[in-house]
């Protein structure tokens, strides 16, 4: 019985530590990544002691205010990684493994430099799901009753029209604006531009795949 626990912390602590290194490879921070995976400041530090641009340090991105502050490309991908995350996470994927895989399919499918740090991820999904250090949620995910997509928006709206959908407006300024032209290439306009970063997530191959030792 005792061995068994030993074993069991023993692959805990493997599951934890290949969290992780996948975080770093993300450039989350140390708080980041101990709020993700329960290691210690002194135990990850020791891990990164020689970081290949590894985790920062640093204050951490509070996405309370910032959302609804943030340029428009900025508001579109966040609800798009959030929304990635909740849909791996209603598979069964252990929610920081959900927020791995979607990260990284969000920079596999980045046009441009990515405009969400992990670090933003983390704390946008955070305030949305009320998990790791929220108590308090501050996010819904709505879904815009013209174009369909999900987006955030405030916890207690819950607009009638599609006056503040990110993808809508999106559309109705593509022919206006260069930097959404590069972001969104005209081919992507002609498929539901949500469904062009999400579609593909549903593949088992873009799924984070946990260890076989994951509790
Ligand atoms: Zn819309």
């Amino acid at each position: 019985m005792k061995s068994e626990r030993n074993l069991l912390h023993a692959q805990r602590h493997i599951h934890a530590l290949a969290v992780a290194t996948e975080c770093a490879e993300l450039g989350a921070r140390i708080r980041t990544i101990q709020l993700l995976t329960g290691l210690s400041a002194g135990q990850l530090h020791q891990l990164f002691r020689h970081p290949l641009g590894g985790p920062r340090r640093g204050r951490h991105p509070d996405s309370r205010e910032w959302y609804h502050n943030a340029n428009l490309l900025c508001r579109t991908e966040a609800s798009i990684i959030v929304v990635l995350v909740r849909r791996l996470a209603s598979r069964g994927i252990d929610p920081p493994l959900a927020l791995i895989g979607a990260y990284r399919h969000y920079l596999n499918f980045c046009k441009t430099q990515p405009r969400i740090s992990f670090d933003r991820a983390f704390d946008l999904v955070a305030h949305t799901t009320g998990r790791w250090f929220v108590t308090a949620r501050s996010f819904s995910i709505f879904t815009c009753p013209t174009c369909k997509s999900e987006y955030l928006t405030s916890l207690s709206l819950a607009p009638l029209t599609n006056h503040e959908c990110p993808f809508c407006k999106l559309l109705n300024r593509h022919t206006k604006d260069p930097r959404i032209q590069a972001a969104y290439p005209r081919q992507t306009l002609q498929r539901d531009i949500q469904m062009f970063w999400i579609s593909a997530c549903w593949c088992e191959r873009l799924a984070p795949h946990p260890p076989s030792n994951s509790p």
